[in-house]
């Protein structure tokens, strides 16, 4: 037995409590399975996509780049939270990506093996690096099936694991911090759909885990104000200040030599995408955002002068790709929250703005990788210099509005994703992603999580 009623349900039976079942809350549930603990997992939503529940959570509003619906519907509330729907790119993010955090790739590379494995990827994609072209490396993004974490089978942890129960259709609400502030000492546990409400208290050992995703984890600190004293791990005001979406775009054409820009892979790598990443030293050029160009294979139009030239100039067997670019970040300049949605959260505001540094920034390494292309003449670019600037989309990734530091008062949660100051308070998901990636971010949350569970079941 393990999905759970709440009548049936002895809170205090467990090692720790986690707040939301997607790819965070179901990986920390897991590794501290493994660990022989016993976890209870609530989730707002039910083992059902029910298009009501999302209506009502309807999370952020504000505008910039990113309006509208695109934020609830980029936040699935059911069994399973977001995964139901995600592409299933894979890719780790490169060491340069953890110039402002407080870890780096090193202490993440052994959880960054076993989130591949958990999300049944082969691991060569993890390192696998070629130079190909001066300023730009080749590396595969892995593309294989996507791991639903409401997947009976594939992840069987919630359904049959008897180390971890699920309570559905039940939120984590507002948190009551202990007397001298150094720990949460109970919850709101809130029926959706009896609408009841009930304070939880907290055993001194028991962990509790915030994994409703990057703007659920910020609505929750956010809803825990008493009216005393600030909201608990908003103290310095950082609580949903950061939050960034993922910018894409696609861009233009690249007319080349057979073999040239893409390694032949063997087998072992899955299903993958290929992407070129800039150099160190385009990157710093380029203002330090995080760029990352997505090749996929396309035909070389006949009708066109241009591509027909082109592939008469590159051989016969040459080869044409679209270019799509993945950029690091749309930052927030909006306040952080305004309101309240119709469960009752704080409504979230946010401003996502692919700022004009950016965007040159995009346009600088196109034009980099069409020099490298010429001067080595293994090919051309056809760059749609327009579409940077007038099509801009998003991976609908979230990230940092309860970012990691060592410092208080810039960022929410240390380095072991505690939250600071609170000795049972923790966060899993991409809000603590101090910086993103041009990347997708779900390897690294699983990562994190992992490496989070393996600090909980040492016990806190
Ligand atoms: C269309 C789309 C495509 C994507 N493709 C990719 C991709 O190819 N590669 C990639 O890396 N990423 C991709 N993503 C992003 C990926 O889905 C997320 O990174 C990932 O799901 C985040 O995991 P999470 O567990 O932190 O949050 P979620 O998956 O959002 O799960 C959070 C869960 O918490 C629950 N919850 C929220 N608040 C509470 C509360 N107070 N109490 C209890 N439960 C709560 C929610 O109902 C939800 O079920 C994609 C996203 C979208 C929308």
């Amino acid at each position: 037995m393990v999905f759970v009623a709440r009548s049936e349900l002895d809170l205090s039976r467990y090692d720790a409590i986690v707040a939301g079942s997607g790819p965070a809350g179901g990986s920390v549930a897991e590794g501290l399975s493994r660990g022989n603990r016993k976890v209870l997992v609530i989730e707002t939503g039910g083992s059902e996509y029910r298009a009501e529940a999302q209506e009502n959570y309807s999370a952020v509003k504000g505008g910039g780049h990113y309006v509208g619906s695109h934020w609830s519907s980029h936040w699935i509330r059911m069994l399973g939270g977001t995964s139901n729907i995600w592409g299933g790119w894979c890719a780790p993010f490169s060491e340069r990506n953890f110039d402002r955090w407080p870890i780096s790739r090193s202490d993440l590379e052994p959880y960054y093996l076993s989130a591949a494995q958990a999300l049944y990827r082969p691991p060569d994609f993890l390192t696998y690096r070629k130079s190909v072209l001066d300023q730009f490396e080749y590396r595969a993004i892995s593309d294989e099936d996507p791991l639903r974490y409401s997947d009976p089978v594939k992840f069987a942890t919630f359904p049959n694991d008897p180390n971890v129960h699920v309570l559905l259709e039940h939120s984590v609400g507002a948190l009551t911090a202990s007397q001298d502030g150094s720990r949460v000492e109970a919850f709101e546990l809130y029926g959706v759909s009896e609408g009841n409400r009930e304070l939880i208290e907290l055993r001194e050992e028991q962990a509790l885990v915030l994994a409703g995703g990057a703007m659920g984890n910020a609505q929750i600190l956010l809803a825990s104000n008493d009216g005393t004293r600030a909201s608990i791990g908003d103290e310095h005001g950082q609580v949903g200040r950061y939050l960034q979406e993922h910018p894409h775009m696609g861009v233009g054409k690249i007319i080349c030599r057979a073999n040239a820009l893409i390694p032949s892979m063997d087998e072992g790598f899955g299903g993958i995408r290929h992407a070129l990443f800039p150099s160190d030293s385009l990157y710093h050029e380029a203002g330090e955002l995080d760029v990352c160009l997505v090749l996929s294979e396309a035909s070389i139009d006949s009708t066109d002068q241009t591509e027909r030239y082109l592939s008469e100039e590159f051989g016969p067997g040459a080869r044409a790709y679209r270019v799509s670019v993945m950029a690091g970040r749309a930052e927030n300049h909006g306040s952080r929250a305004e309101g309240f949605d119709p469960c009752g959260w704080p409504l979230l505001f946010a401003q996502c703005v692919v700022d004009s540094d950016s965007l040159e920034a995009v346009d600088f390494v196109m034009r980099s990788l069409g020099s490298s292309l010429l001067d080595s003449n293994v090919g051309r670019l056809r760059f749609d210099v327009e579409r940077v600037y007038s099509d801009i989309g998003g991976g609908g990734h979230t990230i940092g509005t309860t970012r990691m530091g060592t410092d208080a008062t810039s960022s929410v949660v240390d380095s072991d994703c505690r939250v600071h100051g609170y000795r049972n308070l923790f966060i899993a998901g991409s809000s603590v992603f101090a910086t993103g990636s041009c990347v997708n971010p779900t390897l690294t949350i699983v990562a994190l999580a992992q490496r989070l569970a393996d600090y909980l079941a040492k016990g806190i």
